[in-house]
Order: structure tokens, then sequence, then C-alpha cells
């Protein structure tokens, strides 16, 4: 295996699984979302929700597609309507977390109120001090794969050489431009109720989840 020195970690669906839990909440806000706007009743919208997810692979495509609205537009709202209770620490993790002494940055597409409400409530705050957590607020609202400075940037911050930098993701496509970049990509694909597999020309490791990955570094 590949040197590590440094890892940047994905938040959602990286250092907290997209498991029924996080489901029954991200359908309940995409229904409050869609029928506060009058489209259709809550139940109709829970049930559009969830088929959405099972056919699209994403719970805002039914909004998207047949209601016109674009993603950036209900992701503002859904990270506001969201209730994350069902959020708590993982005491695997955080001893995965501890023993890993490297240094650590974080790299979200979603907002930094958002991240760190998720760390607080996961017990994972004090593993990011607050200059080491990216969001594309930090880029010029660029996402994650609309280039490659915000990458560049991360590790520049990290202080570590390119090639011994890890960075984990529970989406495949979010890898390309790092792995590209000579970062070492890292792929979780046990963290979501909806898993989607590898693509064939996937070349870099893939674990269960966070934990997993942690493990081999000890
Ligand atoms: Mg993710």
């Amino acid at each position: 295996m590949e040197k590590i020195s440094a890892i940047i970690w994905d938040l959602d669906g990286t250092l907290y699984p997209n498991d029924s839990a996080y489901y029954n909440a991200d359908f309940t806000a995409m229904a409050k979302i869609a029928s506060s706007m009058g489209l259709m009743d809550f139940d109709a919208a829970l049930s559009a929700a969830r088929k959405s997810e099972e056919e699209y692979g994403g719970t805002y495509e039914f909004l998207i597609n047949d209601y016109g609205m674009t993603h950036d537009e209900i992701d503002a709202i859904f990270k506001k309507t969201i209730d994350l209770s069902f959020l708590a620490p993982n005491e695997g993790l955080i001893r995965g977390l501890r023993r890993c002494a490297m240094p650590m940055a974080l790299y979200s597409d979603s907002p930094h109120y958002w991240i760190d409400d998720v760390l607080a409530r996961t017990g994972l705050a004090e593993f990011f001090a607050p200059y080491m957590r990216f969001t594309p607020e930090d880029f010029g609202l660029h996402k994650k794969g609309d280039g490659d400075n915000d990458f560049r940037e991360i590790v520049r911050r990290l202080d570590m050489p390119m090639s011994e930098v890890a960075y984990v993701e529970n989406t495949e496509s979010k890898l390309v431009i790092p792995a590209r970049l000579g970062i070492v990509p890292v792929l979780l694909t046990g963290t979501s109720a909806y898993p989607v597999a590898p693509s064939v020309g996937y070349r870099g490791m893939t674990f269960d989840n966070a934990e997993g990955f942690l493990r081999t570094l000890n």
C-alpha cells in the first residue's frame, strides 16, 4: 500500500453513514419542502422522494425532473430543513481518528454551518481545526471537481507531498480529479443504504467504511 502521511476527508456519507436513519430524515425533509411549497401533500411527497432515490439515485430528482428546480436551490432549503438529531458519535471512528497521528483536513461540498453542526453532533470537531475545514465557500463557490485549485491548496496547507495524501470519499466521481493530481484515492462502499458499485475503471483502494481504512494505517 502507498505511504500515507496526511488525509483529506469528505464528510457526508464518509464520516457518518447515509444509512436508513439518514434516509428517513432525508425523505421527511424532502416531503416537508414539497408540501410546504404546495406541490403535493406530505405523504405523496414522502413516497415521491423515496421512489426518486430508488429510481434515480437521488431524493431531489423528482423536484428537478417534475418541477424544474435546480439541485442547488433544493439543497440550500434541504440543509436548513433536515432534522439531524439521528446523528450520534461513532466511538469506533473516534478511536480510529485518535490513533491516526497525521495531519487531516475536511473537504465537503456542504456549507460551513452544516460541517460545524455535523462535526459537533458526531463528536468529530476535535479532529478538524476550523482552518482545516474546507467548502466551496473557500474556493469561489467552485465545487469539488470544478478544477483542481481546491485540492492543490488543501494539500499545500497539509504540507505533505501530493503522493502521500489520501482523499477519502463515498462518491467515486469526486475522486477523479484528486487521483489525476496524484493524491491517493480511497473509496468507501459500505456507508450507504443505497450503495453504488465502483466502476470497472476505478483503480484506488476501497473499504467498507472509514474505520476500516484507518485500521490499515496503524
Ligand atoms: Mg459524500
